[in-house]
């Protein structure tokens, strides 16, 4: 048996919509097997509610959905919830949409066999009066999808601008307070300045997710990719061996060493700014896969941008729009 037979990585995989082929799912399917992956995220990242009106990606049937979800049963399967979601806003509109979004998310996520739906939470920075509501909020959504017989949970995503909800603490606690689950994007982590360039920032957040997420039930979302960084936190994703160096290395080891990496769900969020086909998305998944497989442990980083550290430390005030 592999060493790494049991980390669960993969890569952004398709939009999920009313346009989704069964051939843009083949694609995917085949890919996977053939690589030995195991985990996909399908996006609603533009998905329109109700009637898909001038040309726009509205949500599957659940039938469509359930579908879908037979093609890929092997594998780890979450969905990316649409951009618009906010969980941190104080416009009663936007908050119905978001909720609706929401809703229709899990359903969906239940439909396809995910296990949660990965969203950002909101453009407001974690102070107390809005971590209060983003907690609110999620148990508001969690009551009502288990009232309605869902098992897929929220999971709101650490992220990746320092005015956003949430940083990682944030993140962590308020899904324990809910009950949920949270995506812990390591790149976005990263670009907010988060301590994850040192084995004792990384092993800190473990200990943290143990404290506070039911790894008997779920494996923790993680994304990760590379990602330009710049004074107010993340800039735009990258490819792993460019952008602003994420120690994605350090961070593998880490896991490794702590026999951690069977508690986590991998999903490879790289971008390029030439080609962000699906050979480019698959190479990226695998050269995480190929690194865990080769057993090296590398924890010594260097940042390639010494310069940045000091963004880090300078304050930044809170974007307080949504
Ligand atoms: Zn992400």
């Amino acid at each position: 048996m592999k060493a790494n037979s049991q980390a669960f990585i993969g890569f952004a995989a398709f939009p999920l919509s009313t346009f989704t082929s069964d051939t843009a799912v083949r694609q995917v399917t085949t890919v996977l097997r053939a690589e030995q992956l195991k985990t996909a995220e399908l996006l609603c990242l533009s998905n329109v509610l109700g009637r898909p009106r001038g040309g726009l990606p509205g949500y599957p049937s659940q039938e469509r959905a359930a579908d879908i979800g037979k093609q890929m049963q092997e594998f780890h399967v979450s969905i990316h919830g649409p951009y618009v979601i906010s969980l941190t806003t104080t416009e009663k509109g936007k908050l119905r949409t978001s909720r609706a979004h929401m809703t229709r998310c899990l359903h969906i996520a239940d439909a396809v066999g995910a296990t949660h739906v990965t969203f950002h939470a909101g453009s407001r920075q974690g102070g107390t009066a809005v971590k209060t509501r983003v907690k609110e909020r999620l148990l508001q959504i969690m009551a009502k999808a288990e009232g309605e017989g869902i098992n897929a949970v929220p999971a709101p995503e650490v992220a990746g601008k320092i005015a956003g909800f949430g940083n990682f603490e944030d993140t962590c606690t308020v899904a324990s307070e809910a009950g949920c689950l949270f995506c812990w994007d390591f790149a976005h982590d990263f670009a907010r300045g988060g301590d994850v360039t040192t084995e004792s920032g990384i092993l800190r957040r473990l200990e943290l997710i143990e404290q506070n997420i039911d790894l008997s039930r779920w494996r923790l979302p993680v994304h990760l990719s590379g990602i330009v960084a710049g004074r107010r936190g993340e800039v735009r994703h990258a490819p792993l061996e460019g952008g602003s160096n994420v120690p994605w290395k350090l961070f593998l080891s880490v896991l490794r060493e702590q026999r951690f990496l069977d508690k986590v769900s991998i999903v490879c969020e790289s971008k390029s700014e030439e080609a962000n086909g699906l050979d480019f998305r698959v190479k990226e998944a695998l050269l995480l896969k190929s690194f865990i497989e080769s057993g090296r442990i590398e924890k010594d980083y260097q940042s390639a941008q010494p310069s940045l550290s000091q963004f880090f430390t300078s304050k930044t005030k809170d974007n307080q729009k949504d």
